[in-house]
């Protein structure tokens, strides 16, 4: 048996389009990203998401802030975006330089603007069920389960990793979506006792082929949101061997990252209906 592999890549072109759409249809929707410092890796990930938010009609603004930026000046251009009406959403690319503090940068966004969803008011809202803006990445994930029909309900639900911006709110969208999930970590004794319980398996760790075919259970769908770079190229968590096993597989690259982007429009355009609805 060999996976069917879920082409992320084709699904976030059809969820750009459903937000071109949906900006044409509102109106004015507006983005603003910041980013302090010159990390390459941001720079990149900046650039994925104005160029994208660009090509789907959403007026993106591109805000540059230099390294030694103090945590003052950060606050400030916080609240004037918080303050302007024309900027539905606020992404501040993580990680920030050492001497900033995430937590205080975060807290600083308005929640109703937060698209990544990693306010502590939108963190919370997901963890009572109610409605909130969720991050991207998990956000993403259940939009790929959604379109291949896999069934969540009752099935038994397995997340490798529990960082904020994707273990656990993913955790909690697969409970809400009533599967039985289990949350592991760098702690778990013997992960492979857990991932082979997975009838779905989500290994977002950041560590390459963590996951060994031999940990998926046969039949499973597997969802990886790892990024290793190495020389060779971007690899993810699940070693590809895992393709024999399973029935579903996200490629990387391919799979998540592509659907994480496409998320972002959509979360931009859910914060400007909530924040002016017609
Ligand atoms: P993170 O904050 O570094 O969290 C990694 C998690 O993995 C932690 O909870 C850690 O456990 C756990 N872990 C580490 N080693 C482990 C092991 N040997 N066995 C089991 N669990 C282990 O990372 P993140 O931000 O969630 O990102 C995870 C990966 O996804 C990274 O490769 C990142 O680049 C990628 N990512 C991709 C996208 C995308 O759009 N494709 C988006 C976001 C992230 P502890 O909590 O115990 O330390």
């Amino acid at each position: 048996m060999s996976a069917t592999i879920i082409d992320g890549k084709a699904l976030a072109a059809k969820v750009r389009e459903e937000a071109a759409a949906e900006v044409a249809e509102f109106g004015h929707v507006g983005l603003a990203t910041v980013l302090v410092g010159d990390d390459p890796a941001s720079d990149v990930y900046i650039r994925g998401k104005q160029k994208a938010a660009q090509a789907a009609g959403i007026d993106a603004r591109d805000l540059r802030l230099p390294a030694d930026t103090p945590e003052s000046e950060l606050l400030d251009v916080l609240a004037g975006l918080n303050a302007d009406d024309g900027v539905d959403g606020i992404l501040v690319q993580l990680p920030l330089p050492s001497h900033l503090s995430e937590a205080n940068a975060i807290e600083a966004i308005d929640p109703a603007k937060d698209v990544d969803g990693i306010h502590p008011m939108n963190a919370g809202r997901l963890y009572l069920g109610r409605p909130a803006l969720v991050p991207c990445t998990p956000l993403g994930i259940m939009r790929m389960l959604a379109e291949y029909e896999v069934e969540v309900a009752g099935a038994r639900a397995v997340v490798v990793g529990r960082s904020n911006i994707v273990g656990k709110p993913v955790a909690h969208l697969l409970l809400q979506a009533n599967a039985t999930v289990t949350i592991c970590h760098s702690r778990t004794v013997d992960l492979e006792r857990h991932t082979l319980d997975a009838d779905i398996l989500v290994a977002a760790v950041g560590r390459l082929h963590v996951i060994g075919a031999e940990m998926v259970k046969a039949g499973a769908t597997v969802i990886d949101v790892g990024m290793n770079r190495t020389d060779e190229g971007l690899f993810g968590d699940v070693d590809p061997g895992a393709a024999e096993r399973a029935a579903y597989l996200t490629p990387v690259p391919g799979g998540v990252g592509p659907m994480t982007i496409a998320m972002v429009l959509k979360n931009t355009v859910t914060a400007a209906r909530a924040r002016r609805p017609v």
